[in-house]
């Protein structure tokens, strides 16, 4: 059997099995999606802050203006000597100050808020900044490391047509099927009285025939066999 089919089929696993490892690069499609996850809940708590910044300060000017409110109402209880007008005036200033207790506590609460609210967004912007470096590190080497494999494959696939040449086209037909056939392990070879790819452990009689076959086929997995004349 010609030496060659041993060969190429050497050089061709070592095409698949450099192509393999390039197809399981990884080119950062995790790394970018959980930065983009980490962006848009960190946009979805700073939306939310500055709602709440708002809220604030709306109830704060409604503070504001409640309070100038007690002021101007107790100003004209000081002046008002009607009885009637006392009373009016007493209900209305017990009104508004229920009404500032009640907003000085909503201000207090939404403040406790907007507080954990920054600290949240500080976590977030940390975690943000981490995601952004490890996009940039798995996507450097992944150039890195798919320059270094296409630089490997197109070494090895240049040697090919310098070894398929050495083929005669019933070797070439041979081999292609076989190839094929066996998801592209077609030839093996004898490693300690057995098959190579399956590992069956050849007979005496096949060992004895198969120097002089042109195509002897392992007689389990039936793959093309080198065996040197
Ligand atoms: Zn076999």
């Amino acid at each position: 059997m010609n030496r060659a089919l041993l060969d190429l089929q050497h050089l061709d696993s070592a095409i698949l099995s450099l192509s393999r490892e390039k197809k399981a690069l990884d080119d950062g499609t995790n790394a970018r999606q959980k930065r983009d996850e980490t962006r848009t809940i960190l946009e979805a708590v700073r939306a939310e802050e500055q709602g709440v910044a708002k809220t604030r300060s709306t109830r704060e000017d409604e503070l504001e203006a409640t309070e100038s409110k007690i002021a101007k109402q107790k100003a004209r209880l000081n002046s008002s000597s009607s009885a009637h007008d006392v009373a009016a005036l007493e209900k209305d200033i017990a009104g508004l100050t229920k009404t500032r207790g009640e907003l000085d506590e909503t201000i207090l609460e939404l403040m406790d808020e907007g507080e954990s609210l920054q600290k949240r967004i500080g976590e977030l912007e940390a975690e943000f900044k981490r995601a952004e470096a490890e996009v940039a590190r798995v996507e450097g080497e992944f150039t890195k490391s798919s320059t270094d494999l296409d630089a490997q494959l197109a070494r090895k696939r240049a040697q090919r047509p310098a070894l398929s040449g050495k083929l005669s086209p019933v070797e070439t037909e041979k081999y292609v099927a076989s190839f094929k056939k066996h998801g592209g392990l077609g030839v093996s070879e004898i490693i300690k009285g057995g098959c190579s790819a399956c590992g069956t452990t050849l007979s005496r009689d096949f060992l004895r025939a198969a120097p002089s076959e042109a195509f002897p086929q392992c007689e389990s997995c039936s793959r093309l066999i080198f065996v040197a004349a």
